[in-house]
C-alpha cells in the first residue's frame, strides 16, 4: 500500500527575472510512522525548500509546485489554503536550526507552546497552560513550572531547541519535519537533542524527516537516507547500505567529508572540490559531473550531455543511485575505500 508519507514527483520552481529557478525537481520517496528519513545535501540543493513544501509554506510565495505530497492518503498540494493551515502543527510540523527566530521574541515560551496547542484543542488557557509545563517537562526543561513563564532568551540554545520540540510534538502529528535542528549547538548538546528526538519518535510514533548537510547525524538518526543535489535526488536507499555501499561520486565526496570522531564539524579530510551548482542554469548532463573526477571512467561524454536516470544499485532493497558508471560499486570498492583510509 502507499505508505504514510508519500512524496511523488515534487516539483517546486521559482520563476525569476533571469529564468526558472528549478529547485526541487522530481522528488519522490515514501516514509513510514515511526521511521527517520534523512535528506542530505548541500546547501543549495533544494532539500529545505522541499520540506518547507511539505508543510505548504510555498502558499502565498511564486512557486509553481506540481506532483504528490499523500500524507495518510490525502494530497496536501490538493488541500485548500484554510484545511492546509488547520493540518499545519497538528499533522505535521517542522523544528528549525534556529529557534530564536522561529519563536516570537515578546512572547514567553509558555505562551507561544500553549498557543500551538489552543489552535487545535478546544481547551482554555489554564489547561493549555497545564499541557506546556508537561511538554517542557518531557523535553528535559528543568523547573518547568518555573520556565514556562521565561522569554525565549532567557533560555540557552540547547534549551530553545528543546522548547521547540516541545512545540513541535504538543499535538502529536504524524510527521516532523527538522531542518538542520542541531547544527547551531554545540557537540555535546547536539548529542543530547538527537537522543531527545528519538525518545520522543517511539513515544509518539511519528514519521521525521531530517534535513541535513551532515552525514553523522544522518547515522546517528536516520533509517533512510536521500542524498540530493542540484533540486534532483542523486542516491537514495536504507542509511546502512548508503554508508557502506554507496554508488554515487557525490556521496562519495559528502562520505569522505564527515567530521572526524572529535566532533569538530569544521574538520573536512577530503573536501568535495568546487561549489554547488547555479540552480538557475544547472549543468547538462549530470548536475555533478564539473565536480566529478570518475567521469573519465564514463565511456563517450555521456556525463556531460545526459542526465542519468535513477536505477537500482547493487546492494538491492531499494537503494537507487544516479550515475552513469558503468559498475560504481566495484570502482568505490577498489579506488574510493583505499583513499579514504
Ligand atoms: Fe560523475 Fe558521470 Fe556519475 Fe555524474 S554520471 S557522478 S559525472 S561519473
Ligand atoms: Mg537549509
Amino acid at each position: 500500500g502507499t505508505p504514510f508519507l508519500s512524496v511523488r514527483d515534487l516539483k517546486v520552481h521559482f520563476p525569476t527575472p533571469d529564468g526558472v529557478v528549478k529547485a526541487t525537481d522530481g522528488l519522490s520517496f515514501g516514509l513510514e510512522r515511526g521511521r527517520t528519513l534523512g535528506i542530505v545535501g548541500e546547501s543549495g540543493s533544494g532539500k529545505s525548500v522541499s520540506s518547507s513544501t511539505i508543510l505548504g509554506l510555498h502558499r502565498g510565495s511564486r512557486a509553481m509546485v506540481s506532483g504528490e505530497i499523500l500524507l495518510d492518503g490525502t494530497d496536501l498540494l490538493s488541500l485548500s489554503d484554510e484545511e492546509m493551515r488547520l493540518r499545519r502543527g497538528r499533522e505535521v510540523s517542522m523544528i528549525f536550526q534556529d529557534p530564536l527566530s522561529a519563536m516570537h521574541p515578546y512572547y514567553t515560551v509558555g505562551n507561544q507552546i500553549a498557543e500551538a496547542y489552543r489552535v487545535h484543542n478546544d481547551v482554555n488557557r489554564k489547561q493549555a497552560r497545564a499541557r506546556a509545563i508537561e511538554m517542557l517537562d518531557r523535553v528535559g526543561i528543568p523547573q518547568p513550572d518555573r520556565r514556562v513563564d521565561d522569554y525565549p532568551h532567557q533560555y540557552s540554545g540547547g534549551m530553545r531547541q528543546r522548547a521547540m520540540i516541545a512545540m513541535g510534538l504538543i499535538n502529536d502529528p504524524g510527521l516532523l519535519i527538522a531542518d538542520e535542528p542541531t547544527t547551531a549547538l554545540d557537540v555535546t548538546v547536539q548529542a543530547q537533542i538527537l537522543d531527545l528526538l528519538q525518545d520522543l519518535q517511539k513515544e509518539f510514533n511519528s514519521a521525521i524527516v531530517i534535513i541535513t548537510h551532515d552525514l553523522g547525524v544522518v547515522a546517528e538518526m536516520a533509517d533512510e537516507v536521500l542524498v540530493m543535489y542540484a533540486g534532483r535526488c542523486v542516491e537514495y536507499g536504507p542509511t546502512k547500505q548508503i554508508l557502506t555501499n554507496p554508488e554515487m561520486p557525490y556521496t562519495w565526496g559528502l562520505l569522505s567529508s564527515v567530521p572526524d570522531v572529535t566532533g569538530d564539524t569544521d574538520a573536512r579530510l577530503v573536501p568535495i572540490p568546487g561549489n554547488p551548482p547555479s540552480l538557475l542554469n544547472p549543468p547538462t548532463g549530470c548536475a555533478f559531473h564539473p565536480r566529478c573526477t570518475y567521469r573519465d571512467k564514463v565511456p563517450g561524454s555521456l556525463c556531460t550531455t545526459d542526465l542519468p536516470e535513477l536505477t537500482p544499485a547493487k546492494s538491492g532493497g531499494f537503494h537507487v543511485r544516479r550515475c552513469h558508471l558503468p559498475d560504481p560499486a566495484a570502482v568505490y570498492a577498489e579506488e574510493v575505500v583505499p583513499e579514504m583510509q
